[in-house]
């Protein structure tokens, strides 16, 4: 059987661990919108910080004081606000101040007062359990795909290490006395040291990955999104248009548009300047999504030009959504302090049984129907198969 150099394991994950909580720290300069790394980053060295004085207590030869521990403790309890912040919750910053106040009161009661090692070891135990299970019912997430499995493995470490530590508790109020007259080397304890320097380098490395995803998707976001309006760009409507395509065809459903155009809207930047009319393309934006269910999808299409784009739902429905549109933009006017502006919009509708899936082809006959809408006078809705009909 191969003999471990404990010590030299716990070492190295430690340093490995600082190298993380490195890269954490430069993350956490140049992209101050992701809350977390920061916590994780200093959580971090404050655990190093106690592995060290751990270390050095294990050649000590009569152990008074474990001032290591506390510090081990409140380096874990920073990590986990580390992950309320993350996950988008308010990190409780009392849980690192009262875990730092509740392990120094235990070693300084139990220890050199009332010489109980024994009552000190189960108490931490237990601390040390509640944080990790903390941090395990946390990171659990119902979450799919890559990030899904990634917190799975890290609430299973958590996990893993909070039984571990109740094994320790229970396992040192069962043996004999002697065991914490030479308590540096008990080998249960260098045990526990090395599993958890272990598992929070694997955790550190699970969260470095978790957030390169995370990062990587708000650019993604920023790529889809109408930095005006808040809603999907050209890319992002297209985009969710094909997965609405290739999931209607799929199950045999039908799927509409609605091309939305502002009307005179030169007139609204040349009275009142462009600001304004950008003023006007937000709230239309903002009005036009409250009318929506939530599995239509909203978009900006060009400058003063939106997209509907509406699942299971045929032209006839779809007239009656651009109807109660157009009635709805009429009848909320944008307020500001000095004038109100009036708007209405033309709305060409078209559908999947005359014009097909395709997107390109969707947008082209609904454009169609928008601009007859246009011709014959503004602030109306037309379908693709009313001007079919007009036409024949
Ligand atoms: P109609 O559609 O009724 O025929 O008239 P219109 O005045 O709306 O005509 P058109 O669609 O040709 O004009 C679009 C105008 O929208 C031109 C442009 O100045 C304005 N526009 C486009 N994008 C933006 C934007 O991001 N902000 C502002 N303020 N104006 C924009
Ligand atoms: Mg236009
Ligand atoms: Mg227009």
């Amino acid at each position: 059987m191969p003999k471990f150099d404990l010590k030299t394991i716990i070492f190295m994950s430690m340093l490995l661990t600082f190298m993380l909580s490195m890269l954490l720290a430069i993350t956490r300069t140049h992209h101050k919108e992701v809350r977390g790394p920061g916590y994780w980053a200093v959580g971090n060295l404050v655990i190093g910080l106690g592995m060290v004085l751990v270390l050095m207590q294990l050649d000590a030869p009569k152990i008074v004081f474990l001032p290591g521990m506390a510090l081990i403790g409140a380096g874990l309890a920073l990590y986990l606000n580390g992950i309320q912040a993350f996950i988008g919750k308010v990190p409780d910053h009392r849980i690192p101040v009262g875990i730092f106040i509740l392990l120094v009161l235990i070693d300084l009661y139990f220890v050199p007062i009332g010489h109980n090692l024994r009552m000190a070891v189960i108490l931490a135990s237990i601390v040390f359990s509640a944080i990790y299970f903390f941090s395990a019912r946390l990171t659990f997430s119902r979450d799919e795909g890559l990030v899904g499995s990634l917190y799975w493995i890290n609430s299973s470490l958590y996990l893993l290490m909070a039984l571990l530590m109740l094994g320790r508790g229970i396992y040192a109020s069962r043996v004999g006395m002697e065991v914490f007259d030479s308590f540096a080397i008990w080998p249960v304890n260098a045990y526990t040291f090395m599993l958890g320097a272990v598992s929070q380098f694997f955790i550190s490395s699970l969260f470095v990955l978790i957030l390169s995803y995370k990062l990587n998707q708000n650019l993604e976001s920023i790529a889809t999104i109408d930095g005006l309006t808040g809603v999907l760009n050209r890319r992002g409507l297209e985009d969710a248009a094909i997965k609405m395509q290739d999931m209607c065809k799929r199950i045999n459903l039908s799927m509409a548009v609605l091309l939305i155009d502002i009307d005179h809207f030169k007139k609204v930047n040349d009275q009142h300047g462009h600001l304004t009319g950008d003023e006007v393309l937000r709230h239309l934006a903002k009005n036009i999504s409250e009318m929506l269910r939530s599995s239509d999808v909203l978009g900006r299409y060009g400058g003063e030009e939106f997209c509907v784009f509406m699942p299971n739902t045929n032209e006839n429905e779809a007239l009656g959504l651009a109807e109660r549109i157009r009635s709805g933009v009429e009848a909320k006017p944008l307020k500001l302090k000095h004038p109100t502006i009036y708007s209405t919009v033309s709305i060409g509708v078209a559908d999947s049984v005359r014009a097909g899936y395709d997107f390109k082809g969707l947008i082209a006959t609904a454009d169609t129907a928008m601009y007859v809408a246009k011709k014959s006078g503004r602030n109306r809705v037309m379908s693709y198969t009313k001007i079919s009909l007009d036409t024949n």
